[in-house]
């Protein structure tokens, strides 16, 4: 196997068993290997430390597969996807829309697969995951049993890794032209071939029941509705009314065609840039009882930090403003590079400009099928945190 030798004394985030290595820590690559290859790391002093996916044109030169175990294949990924599964089956009920496989924190870094009803839709994010893609196809395909598995490795990310895009069917029948999942008692069509992602944002969807719960008789404010999430469960909760918020005219055509799914009344939609309604419906002088922010990731890494709080500060501050007193702000990030504590801060930053005082009465996140590895905290992307103006 070829090797990837570190600088001196740069193996101690491996120690700890963090599954990146960058490229800055590493001294010398043996042999020539391609694009995805399994490599040995091995320390300055010839320790051997993981064996990692070569990564030749990201930051991140490797992910690692494994601590101890040198062999990595068809095997390998069974019992990885199946440990996966089992965590599911073991901690969610109801998993015709669950999130099978999550990345790093699942062990397998690049690898993200969601289920919806018998859809699998594959997501690869990194140079070794696209290499070993049909070994994890099979795996899926023997210890999920899917009627379909997708391929949706179309993020962003891979581009950086040089790799090409592919998007299509990779096991089983094709998808149904519709496909329709019931999410604790409110059904979603799912755009899988077209949608951001897999098609659907199964980490929040906790938080949406969470949401149908706090909506009775209250006006609603969903921005960055996509398909309607937030906006139908609010419905389904019995919101008063609701004005949803998104730049994309297809999602709210979807969000449209998902109310009427469960036959409730249509809600507002304004097809735009938040920042820009938020403004104009303060000099409308418009207000609501329940908003929520759900903006796509600002930072995708720490060094987006910055401009990421401010545009984040932006959209809450606007929130508060337009929050009736006793009203409740639902706000989300889902960057990375923005933290827990960050985050907090920036809304506080934001209640104090707005001039409002507000109190957290809920810290919210992921669901148990998006768990957070301990060695790898940057699994813990989704915060949340409901806010309550005080009246
Ligand atoms: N709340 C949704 C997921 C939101 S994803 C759910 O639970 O399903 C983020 C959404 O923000 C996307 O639909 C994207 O189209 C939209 N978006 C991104 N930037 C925007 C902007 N500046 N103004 C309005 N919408 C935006």
């Amino acid at each position: 196997m070829n090797r990837l030798i570190l600088k001196p004394g740069r193996e101690k985030s491996l120690k700890r068993r963090h599954p990146w290595l960058f490229s800055g820590a590493v001294a010398k690559v043996t042999g020539k290997p391609e694009s995805g290859e399994t490599m040995e790391v091995h320390s300055s002093t010839g320790e051997f430390l993981a064996v990692a996916a070569y990564s030749p044109l990201s930051q991140i030169v490797a992910r690692v597969w494994a601590w101890e175990q040198r062999e990595i294949g068809a095997e390998f990924f069974r019992v990885r996807i199946q440990r996966a599964l089992a965590l599911r089956a073991h901690l969610l009920p109801d998993r015709e829309a669950v999130r099978l496989v999550h990345a790093e924190s699942d062990g397998l870094p690049g690898v993200v697969a969601d289920r919806y009803g018998g859809v699998v839709v594959l997501q690869l994010s990194s140079a070794g995951a696209i290499r070993w893609r049909d070994e994890i196809a099979d795996a899926i395909e023997t210890a999920g049993r899917p009627q379909t598995i997708f391929e949706r490795s179309d993020a962003d990310v891979l581009a950086l890794e040089g790799i090409a895009t592919s998007v299509g069917l990779l096991r089983g029948a094709p998808p149904p032209a519709q496909v329709v999942i019931d999410e604790a008692g409110v059904k979603f069509e799912v755009d899988v071939p077209h949608g951001h992602k897999t098609g659907f944002y199964l980490d929040q969807r906790v938080n949406r029941q969470r949401l149908r719960g706090l909506a009775n008789k209250r006006e609603v404010l969903d921005c960055f509705a996509y398909t309607g999430g937030f906006t139908v469960n609010a419905l389904a909760g019995g919101a008063a009314k609701v004005t949803a918020i998104d730049s994309s005219g297809p999602a709210l055509e979807l969000l449209k065609r998902n109310v009427a799914l469960n036959k409730l009344a249509q809600a507002e939609c304004i097809e735009g840039d938040i920042f820009q309604h938020l403004r104009k419906l303060r000099d409308q002088a418009k207000s609501f009882d329940l908003i929520v922010l759900d903006p796509p990731k600002f930072a995708p890494t720490a060094a987006h930090a910055e401009r990421a709080a401010r545009a984040y500060k932006d959209i809450n501050l606007l929130a508060f403003k337009l929050l009736r007193p006793d009203g409740l702000l639902v706000t989300f990030s889902c960057s990375g590079g923005v933290s827990r504590e960050l985050f907090q801060k920036i809304v506080a930053g934001a209640a104090l400009d707005a001039g409002v005082e507000a109190q957290i009465v809920e810290h919210l996140s992921a669901g148990a099928d998006h768990p957070v590895a301990l060695n790898f905290p940057e699994g813990e992307y989704l915060k949340g945190l409901i806010c309550r103006v005080a009246g």
